[in-house]
């Protein structure tokens, strides 16, 4: 393979006025490639599983959109729904049918979602969860995991400092200390500190937040018995278990992570996938602790656009066509193929894929961590190098070392077999002979 550098004329002049008049060129910071280097390519269009920039360039791409894009892009099915509800008209304020199929369709679909309410994003739904969380058990307390990312609400927005239990020290400039105060973090996979933290919190703990399979801070897989310590220790006590479901929900399959590990969490949060590429959050669990929310309860929640009927339609015909099609097995496959495939060819060069379902992850390491602290930063240096090569060769992978991949239904054997080659070649010539 030639050595090439794409031509990204237009992407670097769009970019560089971007900056004039946006923060980082962006609305979202990682998108600003600071990791990577280099400048972010400004989409034209996407179709099935490739990309195109505005300088016609075309990339397979893995990013898709961060996870929403499970069908691959703009699926005929999803178009069509969408601009026929757009005829209609695109948000009314008011109440509609569509609303009501998409609750109707998980709550039948996930055993323990009861009920459920449709927000506009991750965080918000998470943000409000929360809110619901401590409503119902009348604790302020909650519990997340270091590496686990659960959008940008204050309170969230916490690192996990060293020791077992570190309570709220803000990870961003503008959360003032006493909002995240309430907030306790504990490394991922340690039995022990859970148990110790349980013992010494647990009966003022509202709820522990998790990610259904933490894929924010690299692919860090949970052992189910750990999943299952954490659901025994939330009941023991009172507590809720919030299963963060924004990535995992209706990718592992209709069951999301919930199903995958055999635990039934009180509250589950949605997001990506199920807005099938438009802008939709949701949370839902068990009908007495949605019962607490506004109109029923004392819990306020409320949103102008929210339950958008465009967005509706957009998540309802693509998780009718997942249920119908079950694409499930042949994600799994592809995917397991692909990072069969990628870990035989990068053996020797200290590169593996991690897989779980058609999520993977690339990483220059050899033990697979199951914990934030045990990622290795000069890994996750050799990935960001690579970032460029491997994009100028046509994959479109995320811009950080950090960050999962997902494969969609649209991404083929063939464009899989090309990826494996152009990753494989790409990591053999960055890597110093020996
Ligand atoms: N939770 C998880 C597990 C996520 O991956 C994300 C987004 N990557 C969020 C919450 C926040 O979702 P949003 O970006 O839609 O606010």
């Amino acid at each position: 393979m030639v050595d090439r550098r794409m031509n990204t004329k237009k992407s670097e002049e769009l970019y560089r006025l971007a900056c004039g008049v946006m923060p980082g060129g962006v609305n979202s910071p990682v998108r600003a490639f600071k990791s990577v280097g280099g400048t972010p390519r400004i989409i034209e269009r996407g179709e099935g599983a490739y990309l195109y920039d505005v300088d016609g360039n075309r990339y397979i791409d893995f990013c898709c959109s961060w996870g929403p894009l499970i069908l691959g892009h703009a699926d005929p099915d999803v178009r069509a729904a969408v601009k026929e509800q757009v005829d209609r008209g695109m948000t009314f304020g008011v109440s509609t049918e569509v609303e009501y199929q998409l609750a109707e369709f998980i709550v039948s679909h996930v055993e323990p979602v009861q009920k459920i309410r449709f927000v506009s994003s991750g965080t918000e739904a998470i943000m409000s969860a929360i809110r619901v969380a401590r409503g119902f058990t009348g604790r302020d307390l909650i519990l997340k995991f270091e590496g686990c990312y659960h959008g940008h609400a204050d309170h969230l927005l916490v690192k996990a400092g060293s020791g077992p239990a570190t309570f709220g020290q803000p990870s961003s400039a503008g959360v003032p200390a006493a909002f995240s105060a309430h907030t306790a973090v504990l490394p991922l996979d340690d039995e022990r500190a859970l148990k110790e933290f349980f013992g010494r919190h647990g009966d003022r703990l509202a709820a522990a937040v998790i990610e259904g399979v933490p894929a924010n801070n690299g692919l860090l897989i949970q052992r189910p018995e750990y999943m299952q310590l954490l659901r025994g220790l939330t009941e023991k006590h009172g507590s809720l278990l919030i299963l963060d479901e924004v990535i995992t929900g209706f990718r592992l399959g209709p069951g999301g992570a919930a199903a995958h590990y055999g635990v039934a969490p009180d509250l589950l949060i949605y997001g990506k996938v199920i807005g099938g590429g438009l802008p939709v959050g949701a949370f839902g669990g068990r009908a007495d602790v949605m019962g607490v929310l506004s109109p029923d309860g004392p819990v306020y929640q409320a949103g102008t656009l929210s339950g958008n009927p465009v967005a509706m339609v957009a998540g309802l015909t693509t998780l009718r066509k997942l249920v119908s099609e079950n694409p499930y097995g042949v994600l799994e496959g592809r995917t397991n193929t692909l990072a069969h495939d990628v870990n035989r060819r990068l053996s020797t060069a200290g590169g593996q894929i991690m897989q779980l379902g058609s999520i993977f992850w690339l990483l220059f390491q050899s033990q697979a961590p199951r914990a934030a602290h045990q990622i290795d930063s000069g890994g996750i240096a050799r990935y960001n190098h690579l970032h460029r090569m491997i994009l100028d060769a046509g994959v479109y992978l995320p811009p950080s070392g950090y960050e999962v991949c997902f494969v969609s239904a649209a991404h083929t054997d063939d464009m899989l077999k090309s990826a494996v080659e152009i990753i494989a070649d790409c990591v053999g010539r960055a890597t110093p002979k020996t």
